[in-house]
């Protein structure tokens, strides 16, 4: 069987958390989660790097740091994970889902304005498959509106809009380690500040509402309860085994890009109007190889050709069941304008096999099976 992801060992992890367990410093905050931070901050170009213990808990810290309130109102897209609502619902938000475009799935960012309120607070676009959202444009609706841009990036560590890495461009940003990432250590995150006003109240947010950080910068004798927070800190055991991870990100994200390029030829052929797509992307965006998906025609295709290949050895995976028709999503959200693309297109994608090291053959393989499911 070919699975859907294999999560990322290099073969260094081994050395760097034994490394751990001999200076015997465990907690958050130590050297590794230092060489992490400082790695974001470097490679990417960002002001601050904060390792916390997921995505979805760096979008909580997002939330409390803009002070989201009872009535409040967020603009994001309804096909996207859960985390990206829920951390503003924790607050007491109300969500404005925005359709997405169907060539990337990324909220279309020509229906954002149209979303906005005299209560919108905040715009959260997600780089679906670690393709770009269009950020000029939704960092000019920002400016003009007086919003604050929280990216959400979990898939979308090393990828680019224009000249810039994604997450150094709206005023937060919020990556995942998730194993299933690019990048992993089981469970983790990361904040992205851009905005330094937001810095030191970040971290007294992440240190369970006191000012510790500062004490342990000695820039004062003692610390104390000063807001609210909560425990966001990664382990340094976590922080150990994703640096290696991160000091090999070109190369993890080359192979990864190889396979993707390899699906995308060995198909390009037999695209075919709806039948069969492939994804597109924009020409201000560099993505980091992170889904390989095709949509077909419709969702009961789509269930054909996942058994199908799962019956050959290959599992595939489709992705968000849009969030505006849960029982969560109906009651603290409201869709904005029609869905015309968020039900249809979520149904019509499958994610192939995408991981580093992923065999050639084994795309190959894959591709072949999907041809002749279409007898093309
Ligand atoms: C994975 C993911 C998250 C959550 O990441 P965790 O680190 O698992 O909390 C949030 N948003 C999107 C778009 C994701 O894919």
């Amino acid at each position: 069987m070919i699975p859907f992801n294999k999560p990322l060992i290099t073969g260094e992890e081994d050395a760097y958390i034994r490394k751990t367990m001999e200076t015997g410093r465990f907690a958050g905050d130590g050297p590794f989660t230092e060489l992490c931070s400082r790695w974001l901050e470097d490679t990417l170009g960002c002001s601050r790097a904060l390792l916390t213990t997921s995505c979805t808990h760096a979008l909580e810290m997002a939330a409390i740091l803009l002070d989201i309130a009872e009535g409040d109102e967020i603009i994001v897209p309804s096909f996207t994970f859960v985390s990206t609502a829920n951390a503003f619902v924790l607050r007491g938000a109300k969500l404005v889902f925005v359709d997405i475009r169907p060539d990337t799935m990324n909220m279309n960012e020509m229906l954002i304005e149209k979303a906005i309120t005299h209560r919108t607070k905040a715009i959260v676009p997600v780089h679906y498959a670690g393709v770009s959202c269009e950020m000029d444009m939704i960092m000019k609706l920002a400016h003009q509106y007086n919003l604050i841009v929280i990216e959400d990036a979990a898939h979308a560590l090393m990828s680019k809009y224009r000249d810039k890495y994604v997450g150094t461009i709206g005023h937060l940003s919020c990556f995942s380690f998730h194993e299933s990432k690019n990048y992993h250590c089981g469970e983790g995150g990361a904040l992205i500040i851009n905005d330094v006003r937001f810095v030191e109240r970040a971290e007294v947010i992440r240190e369970k509402g006191t000012n510790r950080t500062r004490y342990l910068q000695g820039s004062i004798d003692k610390y104390t309860w000063i807001d609210i927070g909560s425990s966001y800190l990664l382990s340094e055991l976590n922080a150990a085994f994703l640096y290696p991870q991160l000091l090999l990100a070109d190369s993890i994200q080359a192979d990864r890009l190889r396979s993707w390029h390899t699906y995308y030829h060995a198909l390009e052929e037999c695209m075919h109007d709806n039948k069969l797509m492939l994804p597109a992307i924009p020409g201000d965006a560099k993505h980091n190889g992170h889904i390989f998906y095709v949509k077909v025609e419709n969702q009961a295709v789509r269930n054909g050709i996942m058994s199908y290949l799962k019956q050959n050895g290959v599992s595939t995976a489709f992705h968000y069941v849009p969030l505006h028709s849960s029982a969560m999503g109906r009651r603290y959200g409201t869709f904005n304008g029609a869905d015309i693309h968020t039900t249809t297109e979520s149904e019509r994608i499958v994610r192939l096999p995408m991981y580093f090291g992923l065999q050639q053959e084994d795309i190959h393989y894959t591709a072949r099976l999907i041809k002749q499911y279409f007898s093309v």
